[in-house]
């Protein structure tokens, strides 16, 4: 089984809590919480903080 959105073998075991997704990234991904385009996270960074950036970045682009 992958993961329906990197497509990378999904842990489908109880200890993946993300399941069917391989990671969190993945999970939050599916459920819409990350702007289309670029939603790499790094190790420390919160999905609010990347969900600021997208924001600014989107506002770069309209201007
Ligand atoms: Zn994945």
């Amino acid at each position: 089984m992958t993961c329906p959105i990197c497509k990378k073998p999904a842990d489908l075991s109880q200890r993946n809590r993300f399941r069917p997704f391989c990671s969190e990234r993945c999970q939050m991904i599916d459920l819409g919480t990350w702007a289309s385009g670029d939603y790499k996270v790094e190790g420390s960074t919160t999905p609010a903080d990347n969900e600021h950036h997208d924001d600014l970045k989107k506002r770069r682009l309209l201007n």
